[in-house]
């Protein structure tokens, strides 16, 4: 199967954008996500899908919690930052929730207790339980066949 032909159709599913956050021995990490999803209310469970040879693929674990913070329209900087392409003098901003790390000012925050890891194939499915949870209002940073985009103004 050609990759290139896989990445341009998963791409045509246009998403949300967030950044996974935890924090190990005091030291934060952060991640840009676009495989997160909500999986189960009762009992309450999300999933993140990361990439094995991510850094933090090697930082969650049973036990361990995870952050999600779902970006605004504001925060593309925060995504690219997060992505590996880091922007030159940026402090990023956490709070925090249950010990966990989160983006400041993002639209809404989960942190979730890891209850489950799936391999599957070059990635491993982290589902978390989810601890916490809080959003506001505001606009979506989005994220479309390979392209940031916004919802058109209503
Ligand atoms: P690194 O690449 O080492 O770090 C990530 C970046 O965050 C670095 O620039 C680092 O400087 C910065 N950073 C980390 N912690 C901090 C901190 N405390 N303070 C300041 N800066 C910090 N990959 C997946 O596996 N699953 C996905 O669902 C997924 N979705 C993506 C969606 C989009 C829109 C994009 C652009 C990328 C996506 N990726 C996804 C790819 C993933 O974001 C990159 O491969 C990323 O670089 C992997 O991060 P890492 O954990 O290996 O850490
Ligand atoms: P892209 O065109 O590579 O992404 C389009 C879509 O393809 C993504 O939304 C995702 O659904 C899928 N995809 C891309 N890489 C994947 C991977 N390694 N495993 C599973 N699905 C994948 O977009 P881009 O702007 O070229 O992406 C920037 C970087 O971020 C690339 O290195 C890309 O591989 C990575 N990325 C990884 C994932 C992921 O691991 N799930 C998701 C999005 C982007």
């Amino acid at each position: 199967l050609d990759p290139r032909l896989f990445r341009a159709t998963m791409g045509c599913f246009a998403t949300g954008v967030t950044v996974i956050t935890t924090a190990h021995n005091e030291v934060v990490h952060g991640m840009t996500a676009n495989a997160f999803l909500s999986v189960s209310l009762e009992p309450p469970l999300v999933l993140v899908s990361i990439g094995r040879t991510a850094k933090m693929h090697s930082l969650l674990a049973p036990g361990r919690r995870y952050g999600v913070s779902k970006l605004s329209e504001e925060q593309e900087h925060l995504s690219r930052h997060f992505s590996g392409k880091p922007v030159a003098g940026l402090q990023p901003h956490f709070v925090w929730h249950a010990g966990t790390p989160l983006i400041a000012e993002a639209l809404a925050h989960v942190v979730a207790r890891i209850v489950d890891a799936h391999p599957a194939g070059d990635h491993t499915l982290f589902i978390g339980l989810v601890e916490y949870l809080a959003y506001r209002e505001g606009r979506p940073l989005l994220f479309y066949r390979g392209q940031y985009g916004k919802l058109a103004a209503v």
